[in-house]
């Protein structure tokens, strides 16, 4: 049986699905202001490789991306190129499901533009005030936290450590760390009109509506960047706690380290970024993945296209590997197959997934046989296209 990291609770847990056999994934997707870099990568990577692990256990996943056009970078990128957000999301959602293809990620089946939510997430805040767990103040509608039970548990936080915290500050605010839902007070180039008075949905908020309007009341994987734990993850799962009326709406809060450059966070002013366009032009996608996975997906990737070349002697003895398929598999490779199912089981251990793939290729070298069903199997887990 499956089992994954839930950094709700800190430990790795059996994963079952509130549907039999369907798994609801949910992850925070990009803003669409830029090309995918390699940690944007590295993230949906990681739950292609969830969903074929589930897929090859017999279970449907259902993945849903929100792409979030309601944002300054957003709004800014199209008064540069005197264009509409609109246009801007448009271009740069169409570059991310051209670079997920690239990858070889088929994965994501619903795409949600933010904007397209706004009234959703208008209803929904209204369902919070009406619920006294939401208040405007000043034009601007915030949560109150000190309504939410066990608020903090998913950042690991105290009331204490929380309070400190000064977040979306604004006048009236009740609790410092209370977190906005609606802004109507600060200037930006685009606004919607709405009960609570012209002004934004604010981020966490978007995401909530998006999983509520397609997902309903519970679904079973929240993915994304680990540094999204807070606030981000944190609002969100309050904010969906009190509209589905449930302590645990979301099974399992699956998070992904960063990728870094020379230990840095990549970052335009930096100049360290590493687009996904450039790598697979350069490297293809199965040097990606290969790399990707050579590393646990929690563990933070201090990334060099050195790591990349490493790979090359691994998809080499692939391709070997691809070349000397019979009819059969070996008992001793039968065996170091389901060890690799296993450890992909045990929180996507893909490291130890890959040294074991490494061991079958060498035995396949060394005269043992493997069928091209089992072969077929092993490369479409990775995704690998040879
Ligand atoms: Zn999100």
């Amino acid at each position: 049986m499956l089992k994954l990291f839930n950094s709700f609770s800190s430990s790795k847990e059996d994963f079952t699905p509130f549907e039999k056999n369907h798994v609801k994934i949910f992850i925070c997707g990009p803003t669409v202001y830029d090309f995918t870099h390699l940690g944007h990568a590295r993230i949906f990577l990681t739950y292609d490789l969830l969903s074929r692990v589930l897929n090859d256990q017999g279970l449907a996943t259902d993945t849903l991306v929100n792409l979030t056009d309601i944002n300054q970078n957003v709004f800014n990128k199209a008064r540069e190129n005197s264009s509409t957000y609109i246009e801007i999301a448009k271009f740069y959602a169409s570059a991310f499901l051209s670079d997920l293809d690239s990858l070889n990620i088929h994965s994501v089946n619903r795409l949600a533009f933010v904007s397209d939510y706004v009234q959703h997430i208008e209803k929904e805040i209204m369902t919070l005030i009406q619920k006294q767990v939401a208040y405007t103040a000043h034009g601007n509608a915030y949560l109150d936290i000190s309504k939410v039970k066990n608020y903090g548990k998913i950042s690991h936080q105290t009331r204490q450590d929380l309070s400190l915290h000064r977040l979306d500050i604004g006048p009236g605010k009740k609790n410092p760390e209370d977190i906005m839902l609606w802004n109507c007070t600060d200037d930006f180039d685009f606004s919607w009109k709405s009960e609570l008075g012209e002004g934004i949905p604010w981020w966490h908020m978007q995401d909530t509506a998006v999983a509520m309007e397609n997902f309903g009341k519970n679904y079973d994987v929240h993915g994304g960047a680990r540094e999204l734990l807070y606030p981000h993850h944190e609002a969100h799962l309050a904010q969906y706690q009190l509209l589905s009326d449930s302590e645990m709406p979301v099974k399992a809060w699956v998070h992904v380290g960063l990728v870094l450059s020379q230990g840095e966070k990549m970052s335009k002013s930096l100049g360290n970024v590493v687009w996904v366009k450039d790598l697979i032009k350069k490297y293809g996608h199965n040097l990606v993945r290969l790399c990707i996975f050579s590393k646990h997906y929690r563990d933070d990737f201090d990334f060099s296209e050195n790591d990349l070349l490493m790979k090359k002697s691994l998809l080499d003895l692939i391709l070997l590997t691809r070349s000397q398929i019979s009819n059969m598999t070996h008992d001793d490779i039968t065996n170091l197959i389901q060890e690799l199912l296993e450890s992909l089981n045990d929180d996507l251990n893909s490291p130890v997934a890959l040294e074991i793939l490494e061991r079958i290729c060498i035995a396949v070298k060394t005269g043992k046989s493997i069928s091209k069903n089992d072969f077929d199997r092993i490369c479409n887990i990775f995704g690998i296209k040879v």
